[in-house]
């Protein structure tokens, strides 16, 4: 996606595609308080806020993000309870620079704006998911045609700007069926405001439902637009915000800090003696693409999770967490079944940024040590330490980690259910919401969903680093993958076995580990000097599949087992892809728009292997 092309007219952005300017010449960050802050009778709405109480506000057309910065500055300066969500959607991104070059004007947003800009990177179509200020400011930007996208999204707001350009220039964004689209996704009592008084928007916002009234517009605009959705709806049940995860693995420890985040309280038992103790425990995990043929919609899940690990191992690296490496990636050519040359990606259809195509030159370069062909970088790429990860998720005033207990039985009772967990120290939980998050032991709890789980063993080998070796400095994959030195010692790995035997590590797969070195990097074998020496230590783990090798997360399907989520089967790229489900998840418990269109949110439903 090509950025728009924006002409500076007296140092403000003109869009050359619409002919039209992206806020006020009069003043753009006093336009945005008086239509749609005032419009929207913010912030006076926000003292209403309670702890844990989220408040929404969708946009049609983020453009610079102005209005988002005024709305994030007035709620930090309204020192409202609870968290500010911001929902809103773009069909042409600006760039990072084009966004920072618009906020310049105003002082007063620098430290936002460069918040905003330190993690809006390359928006590619898809749905963003943003966490600013420990998570008490989200932003969740949708990259696409706000009439496709829309209706796609699950959650309302509270309060709309509707900021198209002129209705005459970009009649799509104030289209009746949008507008219509806009009624379904607001809350009863939610408002909207419009800098135009169009004489067809505001008919098409009476019909869609709202109660429309004109108010006098900003600087030289005589009249905007205003107005309410009166709907009754009958209220629902308030949420009880204490939640039960079984599993500190990478899928319970990030879906207790999303829930955290919100206010929640958050028991995690875990049978293990520490977390992390399953296949979570990785001492180095990597994180890159898998690269798919062809990038088709199901690669979202894939795409956005990675993208949103990333930002969230950065912001704990950024309050003081070790444990996340950003050395880049490199996937090899010679060791993929895929061609991961520049037209092979092209074909491919992946966001600009993510990946670039090397020589094998240039792969060697950036490598430290020779390697046998080209491949692709992923410079976001590198590794982490799965436990401390974990831990750091899981240390928030909020989160109750309870160790090494044995869990014993999931039953409801009581109308609504409840749901009690036995464990063996005799210790009984009772909740109203439980999240499995336990992999494939999920299935013993739950045996009549008949979940189709499945354990795929994995061994990874360590041995330790040499001056040579050393010298390697991002993660090399291909089939298998080398990580660079991390406390001394390099992982070497993993193998795939269909069958589980048990946790020890077995002779077989330690040589399958050395074959697969031996033919990814030659380079590295010898800097090892692996044909001589064995291997010091290896890591056994079960990874936890489905059929269709998508994770399980969401509701669980049956009307017997309400408040209870499971997020599971994540396979190897549990850390990938669970933050990004946990993040879903907390949204559906917090009944707040999700990071996830409904079409992945269906994809990954528990509910999808019901006949
Ligand atoms: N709210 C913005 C700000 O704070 O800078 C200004 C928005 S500007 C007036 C309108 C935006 O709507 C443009 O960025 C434009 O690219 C976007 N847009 C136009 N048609 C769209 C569509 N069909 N779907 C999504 N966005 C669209």
């Amino acid at each position: 996606m090509s950025e728009p092309i924006v002409d500076w007219i007296d140092g403000q952005p003109h869009s050359r595609l619409f002919g039209d300017i992206y806020f006020s010449r009069d003043g753009g960050l006093q336009e945005s308080r008086y239509v749609f802050l005032q419009g929207n009778d913010l912030p006076a709405r926000w003292r209403d806020q309670r702890p844990g109480d989220t408040f929404v506000i969708a946009e049609t057309g983020f453009g610079t993000g102005l209005n988002f910065l005024c709305a994030w500055q007035a709620w930090n300066q309204s020192a409202a309870a609870g968290r500010l969500h911001f929902v809103s959607f773009e069909q042409h991104p600006l760039s990072r620079a084009q966004i920072r070059q618009a906020h310049a004007p105003w002082g007063e947003l620098a430290s936002l704006s460069s918040t905003l800009c330190s993690q809006y990177e390359a928006p590619h179509e898809g749905w963003h998911r943003f966490n600013f200020q420990g998570g008490a400011v989200a932003l969740t930007l949708v990259i696409g045609d706000a009439r496709t996208c829309l209706p796609r999204l699950s959650g309302n707001a509270h309060a709309w700007f509707l900021d198209g350009f002129a209705p005459a220039r970009n009649p799509e964004l104030w289209h009746p069926d949008l507008l219509k689209e806009v009624a379904l996704h607001a809350h009863p009592g939610a408002t909207f405001a419009s800098y135009t008084s169009a004489g067809a928007v505001r008919r098409a916002l009476q019909s869609a439902g709202f109660t429309v009234e004109k108010r006098r517009g900003y600087g030289r605009k005589r009249e905007m637009t205003v107005g309410r959705l009166d709907t009754v709806t009958p209220s629902q049940p308030a949420i009880d915000r204490d939640a039960l995860i079984i599993g500190a693995g990478v899928a319970g420890s990030a879906t207790a800090r999303a829930l955290a985040t919100r206010g929640w309280r958050v028991t995690v038992v875990d049978g293990g003696p520490h977390a992390a103790a399953g296949a979570s425990g990785l001492p180095q995990a990597t994180m890159h693409l898998r690269l798919p043929k062809r990038f088709l919609a199901s690669h979202h899940l894939a795409l956005h999770g990675y993208q949103h690990s990333l930002r969230l191992w950065e912001a704990l690296s950024a309050t003081g967490t070790r444990g996340w490496h950003a050395t880049g990636t490199v996937q090899l050519a010679h060791a993929s079944r895929r061609s991961l040359d520049a037209e092979g990606l092209e074909r491919i259809g992946l966001p600009a940024g993510l990946a670039t195509p090397l020589t094998q030159e240039e792969a060697s370069d950036i490598a430290g040590l020779r390697v046998p062909s080209g491949g692709v970088h992923f410079p976001q790429g590198g590794w982490l330490e799965g436990p401390r990860i974990c831990n750091a998720l899981l240390d928030h005033p909020l989160i109750e980690t309870r160790l090494g207990i044995g869990i014993g039985q999931l039953s409801a009772t009581g109308e609504p259910a409840e749901w009690r967990l036995t464990c063996s120290d005799g210790s009984v939980q009772v909740r109203r919401t439980v999240i499995l998050a336990n992999a494939a032991s999920a299935h013993a709890l739950l045996p009549d969903l008949r979940l189709p789980l499945h354990k795929v063993r994995g061994q990874a080998s360590l041995i330790a680093a040499t001056p040579a070796s050393r010298a390697l400095r991002v993660v090399l994959c291909g089939e298998g993958v080398i990580t660079p030195v991390a406390h001394g010692m390099h992982l070497v790995g993993a193998t795939y076995r269909h069958t589980w035997l048990d946790e020890h590590p077995t002779d077989a797969e330690h040589e399958e580990n050395r074959r697969m070195l031996a033919s990814l990097c030659p380079a590295a074998y010898e800097a090892l000097d692996l044909g001589n020496r064995s291997w010091q230590a290896a890591f056994v783990a079960s990874r936890t599949t489905t059929p269709d090798r998508t994770p399980v997360a969401g509701p669980c399907p049956a009307p017997s087992c309400t408040g209870l989520y499971l997020n599971v089967a994540h396979g190897s790229r549990g850390f990938s892809t669970a933050p990004l489900l946990g993040e879903m998840i907390a949204s559906q418990l917090a009944r707040e728009p999700s990071p996830l269109p409904v079409e992945l949110e269906a994809a990954v439903a528990p509910g999808r292997f019901r006949a």
